[in-house]
């Protein structure tokens, strides 16, 4: 008889129990810490939440980010912070460094193990000599075939990143990374560019009409769907009015923050009036539907509360317009302008239809106006 079969089947149970309860333990603590990247305002918020969050979290000795300047979006982040990015110690961009990770990564995979079996370059590429861990895993923070940098982990434990170890779970953030990088990126590139509105944190006007532009003429070319959705908050002088301008302006930003959350991580949003929003979404009518409904009921549900703890009741009113782009991609600028006042048309009918409501003009073939 193996050992095995002589443990009693209840502790075998238990084990099997604990390993379990591990697993999902870890895999909550890392969803915890991807929330964060994923919602992270600015690069250095981004960086904090990896430099310091990160290995406190997980009990690490040390976080290395190589980010690969020939990144368009990456080099406008890079940029402004150059000069402090050349002396921050865990935030690496020479070219050095990424074809060392390059050679490590065989087929874009995860490298693993000992530091100091690496050779000198590929070393001092990512750790510094006084700081080198017994143990590391770096991985590439791909999106399909563009390697836009490679995050690594270091541990003071030779035995936590090694040969053989499962690492779904890592790739899997390193991809969050990427996507959180992306969005940190733009957001910057929007601050750099006088496009975002200062109260509520979201991209302006101008910035949305450029983005429309953009997105149709992408739509006329493979002929995908867009829509948008413009949304009024409700009574909005009187909550002024009740309130005060103050708590006027917080309900505003909590408007943004909740429009933002009700949508993709590519799908615009932007302050597009005094109390007024637009989003730009990929996909038909039926899909802005569905995101604008969405949207009204998790306004109505914000649980807001002005200076003196009284409930700020908010509602939106959402129209909702689509379009599928055909033609010449030069009538981009048209076809957004009409688009978008189809959805005011839609809003004022959801203000004349009694308010909080979505409405969209359903015309008979009204997609393939612009055809
Ligand atoms: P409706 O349901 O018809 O949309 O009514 P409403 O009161 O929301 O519409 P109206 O256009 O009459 O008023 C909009 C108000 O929004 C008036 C303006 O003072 C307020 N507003 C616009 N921008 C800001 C802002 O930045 N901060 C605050 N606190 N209020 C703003
Ligand atoms: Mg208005
Ligand atoms: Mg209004």
């Amino acid at each position: 008889m193996t050992n095995l079969a002589q443990t009693p089947l209840s502790d075998r149970l238990r084990s099997l129990v604990d390993t379990v309860q591990h697993n999902e333990r870890t895999l909550r603590r890392f969803q915890n810490v991807e929330l964060r990247l994923i919602g992270a305002q600015d690069f250095a918020s981004f960086l904090d939440i990896l430099f310091n969050h990160l290995p406190q979290e997980f009990s690490l000795a040390s976080v290395t980010l190589w980010l690969d300047d020939r990144a368009p979006m990456l080099l406008e982040l890079l940029e402004p912070i150059a000069l402090r990015a050349l002396d921050h110690p865990r935030l690496k961009a020479s070219r050095e460094g990424g074809l060392a990770a390059q050679g490590l990564c065989v087929e874009g995979r995860p490298w693993l193990g000992r530091p100091t079996e690496l050779d000198d370059g590929a070393g001092r590429a990512f750790f510094a000599a006084a700081q080198m861990p017994t143990s590391a895993i770096l991985l590439p923070l791909a999106a399909g075939d563009t390697v836009s940098g490679y995050l690594c982990l270091g541990s003071d434990d030779p035995s936590r990143f090694g040969d053989g170890m499962a690492t779904d779970i890592l790739e899997r953030f390193a991809s969050i990374v990427t996507a959180s990088l992306d969005n940190v990126a733009h957001r910057e590139r929007l601050k750099q560019l006088g496009m975002t509105d200062s109260l509520t944190g979201l991209a302006n006007r101008r910035y949305f009409d450029e983005r429309l532009r953009e997105e149709l003429m992408r739509a006329a070319r493979y002929g995908v769907p867009v829509s948008c959705l413009l949304i009024d908050i409700d009574s909005f002088k009187r909550i002024n009015d009740s309130y005060g301008h103050r708590s006027g302006d917080r309900a505003l930003a909590a408007v943004a923050a909740c429009v933002r959350q009700q949508v993709r991580l590519g799908d615009t949003v932007a302050r597009y009036g005094g109390e007024e929003f637009a989003a730009l979404l990929q996909g038909d009518r039926a899909d802005a539907l569905i995101v604008a409904e969405r949207v009204r009921l998790a306004v109505e549900r914000l649980d807001l509360q002005d200076g003196h703890g009284e409930r700020i009741a908010l509602t939106v009113s959402i129209g909702v317009a689509a379009r599928i782009a055909g033609g010449a991609p030069a009538d981009a600028v048209s076809l957004g302008r009409a688009m978008m006042e189809e959805a005011d048309r839609a809003m004022y009918q959801a203000k004349h239809n009694g308010r909080n409501r979505v409405e969209a003009l359903v015309k008979a073939g009204s997609d393939e106006a612009a055809r």
